[in-house]
């Protein structure tokens, strides 16, 4: 599979683990946009959330559970922002299902 991010769940390309279970891995986003920016996927590759279907509902749900988890875990008690950016108008330049765990800093509304 062609997929940088599953690349990276394999171990076949480094990266900064934060948290991993049995389906949901975290990372260090490589080009940080915050003090915190944390990248959380799905173990199984899911495009994006446009590609998502109703099976995929408890996962979806588990990763923002998680993204607060660690959000807790790392003090952001100020606040943070969880964005999924959803084809390229919005950015998305990696086609496997992530979320953002932003935060340390506040964060401008609406987004840029
Ligand atoms: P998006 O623009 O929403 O698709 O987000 C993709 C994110 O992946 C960007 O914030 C990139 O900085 C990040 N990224 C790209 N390559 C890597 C990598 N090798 N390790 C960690 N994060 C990466
Ligand atoms: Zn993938």
């Amino acid at each position: 599979m062609d997929c940088l991010f599953c690349r990276i769940i394999a171990g076949e390309i480094p990266a900064s683990k934060v948290y991993e279970d049995d389906r949901i891995f975290a990372f260090l986003d490589i080009q940080p946009g915050a003090p915190t920016h944390i990248l959380l996927v799905p173990k199984r590759h899911l495009a994006g959330l446009a590609e998502a279907t109703a099976p995929d509902a408890e996962l979806l749900g588990a990763l923002q559970l998680k993204a607060a988890e660690l959000a807790r875990t790392l003090h952001l008690e100020d606040g943070y922002r969880i964005v999924l950016n959803v084809g390229p108008d919005a950015g998305q330049s990696v086609f496997h299902l992530h979320l953002h765990l932003l935060g340390g800093r506040p964060m401008a509304w609406p987004p840029g």
